[in-house]
């Protein structure tokens, strides 16, 4: 079996910049990464300080190329199934018999999105639908744009798309995501409510041209944004017993503390919005450091 001083469960931003952090630290790493990233269907990540608009490859290119540079860590393609508590540790297996053996293990392994079920939506996501303002509302500004929400949060979902085009329709698709309050505020700032059912996003190649509703009616729209349920990608609640946050992921402090000795979160698998790359990245280099931390502390027991 693989010895390790700290596994790394996810190899997105949160698990790489970990690993970089761990590696120039000289600990000894197993990257686990079943190369599954939840903005694979995007073309372009922005936001992201000298990495603007950037392919998600590409990122993951590069960071690869720098964390495997430092000889203590090893890269492992295979998902993580279970992990259990051992004597000093916890044992991470795969399907295929793999397995390490960590004195820490370090869980950045991502949320996964449950997009509406309407007919192509999800040809247009990460092309001309999107999730986050603040990643691709640059890119569709002033364009005539559809909010499509099923959920609660709905109407702050408008509000701060409102800020990036004024030309804004929004789409409950039948559902009760905003009050009759709220549908009032929105029609006095000229923003249409649609509430009957979409049937279907009409687009070419993933590019939005209208939405169309189950009354018949056809609304032209270039673009828009998506409210997606979010869960955790993957969860060891079962065995690690970790008390959860509110999207069901691993509830741990601003310095990826779970609370369960030995075992720490960062990124989207542990915190609350924003969902982003550069906060996943910083999440996973506060979470190494404090691996890093309890590692030297027992050395010096
Ligand atoms: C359509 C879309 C567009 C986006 N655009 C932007 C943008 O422009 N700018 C921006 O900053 N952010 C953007 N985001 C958000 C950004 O992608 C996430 O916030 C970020 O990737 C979170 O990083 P993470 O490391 O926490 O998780 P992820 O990037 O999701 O990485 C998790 C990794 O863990 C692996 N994994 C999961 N479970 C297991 C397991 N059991 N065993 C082994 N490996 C496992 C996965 O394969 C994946 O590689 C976008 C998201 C989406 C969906």
């Amino acid at each position: 079996m693989i010895k390790v001083d700290c596994a790394i469960v996810g190899g997105g931003p949160a698990g790489l910049q970990a690993a970089l952090v761990l590696g120039r630290a000289r600990i000894s790493v197993a990257l686990i990464d079943d190369n599954r990233p939840r903005n694979a269907v995007t073309h372009a990540s922005h936001s992201y300080l000298t990495r603007d608009g950037i392919k998600p490859a590409e990122f993951r290119r590069i960071a690869y190329e720098e964390v495997l540079s430092y000889p203590t860590v090893t890269r492992y393609e295979w998902e993580a199934k279970e992990i259990t508590r051992a004597e000093n540790g916890f044992v991470l297996s795969g399907e295929d018999g793999s397995r390490v053996l960590a004195r820490k293990v370090l869980v950045a392994t991502g949320l996964k999105e449950i997009l509406p079920d309407v007919e192509g939506l999800r040809d247009c996501y990460g092309k001309s639908l999107f999730n986050c303002p603040f990643c691709d509302g640059f890119e569709l500004r002033g364009q005539p744009l559809a909010v499509f929400s099923e959920q609660p949060g709905a109407y702050h979902m408008v509000k701060m798309i409102s800020h990036w085009s004024k030309d804004l329709v929004v789409c409950t698709n039948g559902s009760n995501s905003l009050s009759e309050e709220e549908k009032e505020r929105l029609r006095k700032k000229n923003i249409m409510v649609m509430e009957q059912p979409v049937t279907s996003f009409v687009h070419q190649e993933g590019k939005l041209e209208a939405i169309a509703f189950a009354d018949g009616a056809i609304l032209p729209r270039s673009g828009g944004f998506v409210a997606p349920v979010l869960q955790p990608r993957a969860d060891f609640q079962a065995t690690l017993h970790y008390e959860r946050n509110e999207l069901g992921g691993i509830a741990a402090d601003s310095w990826g503390n779970s609370g369960v000795p030995g075992l720490f979160a960062a990124g989207d698998a542990a915190y609350v919005m924003p969902s982003q790359l550069i906060f996943a990245a910083a999440d996973g280099a506060r979470a190494a450091m404090s691996v890093v931390k309890e590692l030297i502390e027992e050395e010096m027991e």
